[in-house]
């Protein structure tokens, strides 16, 4: 007779590779403080408190009123598979065709899409640190070889350190992510960065992943594209995600372009993990890009009025320092002086003092990814998506008597 066994077995051992975002857990204990009582200051979730324009929520009304709610094709609708390749390709200066897009439920999934068809286990890859954390928990989790490089902080903000990137170069580095408009730091390229950076993917023949998620989130100048370069559309992914510019992150919708046949193994990922992202969403995104743009440039200006508090309200506390960020919708102070005023030395900490003293919830530079050897600096993150312009002044007016007192 078989004895029964009662402790299931156990799971599969790779899960100890996966990471995860820690800005959701930074929102649990957020979520946790609000529910006993107290005032919170949501400065944690790269989440927008702006609603989806109406005219892209009524497309997919229309679109479920007129049964388009059946499977679709797995690289998405074709108008919007063609209507991406013009909007996308415009703006970097590139000629894409719908064969050269498939449609994702979210950007995110474009970072495992593009890791699973061009990396090998044991392949190395150079990745942003402090960086969106996907990025390294997926290189972790697909058996690659992750390797984080940094960036120099200069009075105008966070600049790439091509030179230091390069030393990190083996015979083994496949594959370069590249965020420019960054999560968390807003760091962003001028030409020459971009310029220098593509000699590098070029003379080592790597494969990028162009995290473009806050590519137009911009509040001035214009945003740089390695693919613009020449000999980088053929080797380039582009990550494309309406959540940002629409204000559609719950919405799930997104696309990966690039060279045909890396889309087409992409596309056949798709068909092995959710068949096709869901078709009325699909419609919703046609009549975003499609559509009238103006509700788009005003949540623009919602943030950029957003932007201005918090890094007025930011310089003003003693012991925080940052250069004003022209894109994406976060900032990312040097705190160590603050820290000292409260006798803190790990940055951990003072974010969990902060919150439960003043209800500011922010998240620090260890949500990004793992240092770099010799790293010494002291950042927190800052968002201001999900928080409007009264609140960001009470808050970090709160926030600077606690640092002062
Ligand atoms: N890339 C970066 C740098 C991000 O910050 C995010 C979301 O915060 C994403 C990609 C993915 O966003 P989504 O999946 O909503 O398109």
């Amino acid at each position: 007779m078989v004895t029964p066994i009662h402790t299931p077995p156990p799971l599969a051992q790779r899960l100890s590779q996966l990471g995860t975002e820690n800005a959701f857990a930074v929102s649990a204990a957020a979520t946790a403080w609000a529910a006993q009582g107290n005032r919170v200051y949501p400065f944690h979730l790269g989440d927008i408190n702006l609603p989806t324009p109406p005219h892209i929520a009524e497309a997919m009304a229309r679109a479920i009123a007129d049964s388009k709610t059946g499977y679709c094709a797995p690289a998405g609708i074709a108008p919007l598979r063609a209507a991406l390749a013009d909007d996308v390709g415009a703006l970097r200066g590139v000629r894409f065709g719908p064969e050269h897009v498939a449609v994702q439920t979210g950007g995110k999934p474009v970072i495992t899409k593009f890791l699973q068809a061009v990396m090998n286990p044991g392949d190395e890859v150079l990745y942003p640190s402090p960086g969106f954390p996907i990025y390294e928990s997926q290189i972790d989790y697909l058996g690659g070889v992750a390797v984080p490089y940094g960036f120099l902080e200069t009075p105008r903000g966070m600049r790439l350190d091509v030179a230091a990137i390069e030393a990190k170069i083996t015979p083994r580095t496949r594959a370069i992510i590249y965020n420019n408009c960054e999560n968390p730091t807003a760091a962003e390229s001028d030409a020459r960065e971009v310029d220098a950076l593509a000699d590098l993917v070029l003379r080592h023949n790597l494969w990028v992943l162009a995290d473009d998620a806050y590519a137009e989130v911009r509040y001035s100048g214009n945003t740089e594209f390695l693919i613009s370069r020449p000999g980088l559309k053929e080797r380039t992914i582009t990550l494309y995600t309406f959540s940002k510019k629409y204000a559609m992150t719950g919405w799930r919708l997104g696309a990966a372009l690039g060279p045909q046949r890396v889309i087409e193994r992409i596309t056949q990922i798709n068909v092995n993990d959710e068949s096709c992202t869901s078709q009325p969403v699909q419609w919703a995104g046609l009549a975003a890009l499609t559509g009238d743009q103006a509700p788009a440039r005003h949540l623009l200006a919602a943030l950029r009025e957003r932007r201005d508090a918090a890094v007025q309200g930011l310089c003003s506390i003693e012991g925080m320092n940052t250069a004003t960020p022209a894109s994406a919708f976060y900032v990312f102070p040097e705190v160590s002086g603050a820290m000292r005023k409260r006798g803190f030395d790990n940055v951990n900490a003072f974010a969990t003092a902060a919150l439960h003293a003043t209800g500011v919830s922010f998240c620090t530079r260890d949500h990004f990814n793992r240092r770099l050897p010799g790293e010494t600096g002291q950042f927190a993150r800052f968002a201001y998506s999900g928080i409007g312009v009264a609140d960001i002044r009470d808050g970090l007016a709160r926030l600077k008597a606690w640092v002062e007192a």
